[in-house]
């Protein structure tokens, strides 16, 4: 790397007789850039990084109608790598970040007529970390990648964009999710745009890209279109898993005959709940309650239920039998106070 010092040493010894000091009124800089008449412009931004210090470059391609083409640097910028050590991919992001910085200031000059922008980078790594939603990053990444995203989103002229809705204004929300843009669902572009969210958000559902897609636009018959996008989508069919199915057996005999309501009922226990006496001072005590279920006609009958003891579980088939007559078959999971009431 050239130092100050060389540098000067350099300058100085080609200046250094009189003789060059005389041809200095003869000396020329190209300051103009665009060709007389330029019809075709191009920016290539170009950027690159190493351990020791990153830099970025902008130059300009234009095009005489004659097909004469010109390349001028038009501007450049450097920076030393912080002193606190960051890994390589780190510092290609930020010399991408000093691009989008750079070209950002001077993109207004060439705002009147169509310029097409180039930004070369050699990092894969930077390039999927732009295509990711910053908040999925890390912060140092995410804060530039957002930066990148927003310095280098071109204007969209010639358009008139249309913002739905006004009911979310007061909600806690970004501008763009409360008044997202309307789009149609018949544009080649949108249904690219879809297809796109679609497979960076790793072939994400149909309902899922609905919600995606409503954080910044708004398209017509967005759940169609979505749904036409995951069935188009040859990965997502090609992939799709086969669902397990329940395999369904028979119904038994005894819920499938005729009969009266709980002449065969299944009965199980729920709880602890607790019963409040309503007495100041006495803590409450825990019940249970017994669940009677009716195989023909589904019907349930609950009786509360004392305790976990065969005596109590009796007395409630008696309350029980009491209102609807006593079954003829009880089926129960066999816990101790139903055998022991059995026995
Ligand atoms: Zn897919």
């Amino acid at each position: 790397m050239a130092t100050k010092k060389t540098i000067l040493s350099i300058t100085s010894s080609l200046f250094d007789s009189l003789a060059t000091l005389k041809s200095v009124s003869s000396l020329t800089v190209p300051c103009y850039c665009l060709q007389p008449d330029t019809h075709n412009i191009q920016i290539h931004g170009f950027c690159d990084a190493s351990i020791r210090a990153y830099s970025c470059s902008v130059y300009l391609r234009t095009q005489s109608s004659h097909g004469q083409v010109d390349v001028h640097l038009l501007t450049s910028k450097s920076r030393v790598a912080p002193v606190k050590k960051q890994s390589l991919p780190k510092l290609e992001l930020c010399d991408d970040h000093l691009l989008a910085c750079l070209y950002a200031k001077m993109k207004d000059i060439f705002s009147t007529g169509s310029v097409t922008t180039y930004f070369l980078t050699d990092s894969q790594l930077v390039l999927h970390w732009l295509q990711q939603y910053s908040i999925t990053l890390s912060t140092f990444v995410g804060n530039r990648v957002s930066d990148i995203q927003a310095l280098t989103v071109d204007k969209i002229t010639g358009f008139e964009l249309i913002n739905v809705g006004d009911r979310l204004g007061f909600a806690d929300l970004p501008g763009a999710q409360k008044h997202p843009i309307l789009l149609p669902s018949t544009s080649q572009f949108v249904l690219n745009y879809v297809r796109y969210l679609h497979r960076r958000n790793y072939h994400a559902g149909s309902k899922a890209l609905v919600a995606l897609i409503r954080l910044e636009y708004w398209i017509v018959n967005d759940r169609d279109l979505t749904l036409r996008v995951v069935r188009s989508c040859v990965h997502c069919v090609r992939y799709k898993p086969v669902l397990a199915q329940q395999v369904i057996g028979p119904h038994p005999a005894t819920r499938i005959t005729l009969a009266r309501p709980f002449e065969r009922c299944g009965v199980d226990f729920c709880g602890p709940i607790n019963i409040y006496l309503r007495i100041r001072g006495r803590a409450p005590t825990k019940s249970y309650l017994a669940v009677f279920v009716c195989f023909v006609t589904k019907a349930v009958l609950t009786e509360v239920v004392s305790d976990l003891s065969t005596h109590s579980f009796f007395n409630a088939l008696k309350r029980m039998g009491g209102r609807r007559k006593l079954p003829c078959d009880i089926f129960c999971d066999n816990a101790i106070n139903f055998v022991g009431a059995s026995n």
